[in-house]
């Protein structure tokens, strides 16, 4: 049986503490042991519809990060590993740093320039070297706060700037935050795209407009990451007592 395992980082780098960073020693460890493992890096595309081998592994990057071309891509050569990156499409055409709730608190201070982000041509060099570069709709929301006209300009007006800023079609689309209900999947179908990555909690069973990525953070240790993508806990994670177990374990941690 084929294992498809779908993972979502931010940016990588030595020293910003935020929790959506990891370090790039860090980043080798993971995909290193994932490597010896025997998973074969693709884009989630090729990963969700075509996957090449017994065990693939997609390796997704949220909000197109600088750091990402700067110190990710040459780690994921070295494992002959591509990655999917997913793009704010009203920044990579702006010289100016990433900004909405969530990384807004870093702008002004001493890690301002972790909030570079890519422009279209790095881009485009990604993808002819074989990444992948999706939509992370235009400005960053909570989807399933939406009208249904502005949900429409986030995902279909997202994916027409992604075309027309990578000059290829764009079928992938990473919900901000992992945010999204029924009606946000039913307007990414309507929108064009073939497949839709979310970051739930626990692994909920997989569509194609709805799959679970394991997120990996700033304060995952080695430990925690064998676990998080160990076949066993992903398929715990995906099961219904997950639920239950995970909110025992989040009101103990509250205490
Ligand atoms: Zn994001």
């Amino acid at each position: 049986m084929s294992d498809v395992l779908v993972l979502c980082y931010h940016a990588v780098s030595e020293s910003w503490p935020a929790a959506l960073s990891v370090t790039p020693d860090g980043l080798e460890r993971q995909l290193g042991l994932l490597h010896r493992r025997g998973f074969r890096g693709v884009t989630l595309t090729e990963a969700l519809s075509d996957p090449p081998s017994e065990r693939a592994v997609a390796v997704t990057f949220d909000d197109a990060y600088r750091s990402v071309l700067e110190l990710a891509r040459p780690i994921l050569d070295r494992f002959g590993m591509v990655g999917s990156v997913y793009a704010v499409t009203d920044w990579p055409g702006r010289s100016q740093p990433l900004s909405w709730a969530g990384v807004d608190q870093w702008l002004g201070g001493p890690h301002e320039g972790e909030l570079a982000g890519m422009d279209w041509d790095e881009l485009r060099a990604l993808a002819d070297d074989g990444w992948e570069v999706g939509s992370h709709t235009r400005s960053h929301p909570r989807l399933p706060e939406l009208d249904d006209g502005a949900l429409e300009d986030e995902l279909a007006g997202s994916r027409r700037d992604c075309e027309r800023g990578m000059g290829r079609s764009c079928d992938t689309l990473a919900y901000p935050y992992g945010a999204v209900d029924e009606r946000v999947v039913e307007a990414a179908g309507r929108a064009g795209y073939r497949f839709a990555v979310t970051l739930p909690r626990g692994l909920h069973a997989p569509r194609p407009l709805h799959w679970p990525r394991v997120g990996v953070y700033h304060a995952d240790s080695e430990w925690r990451f064998r676990l998080k993508v160990s076949p066993a806990i992903r398929s715990l994670r995906g099961s219904p007592a997950w639920a239950g177990i995970d909110g025992l374990r989040r009101r103990l941690v509250r205490r």
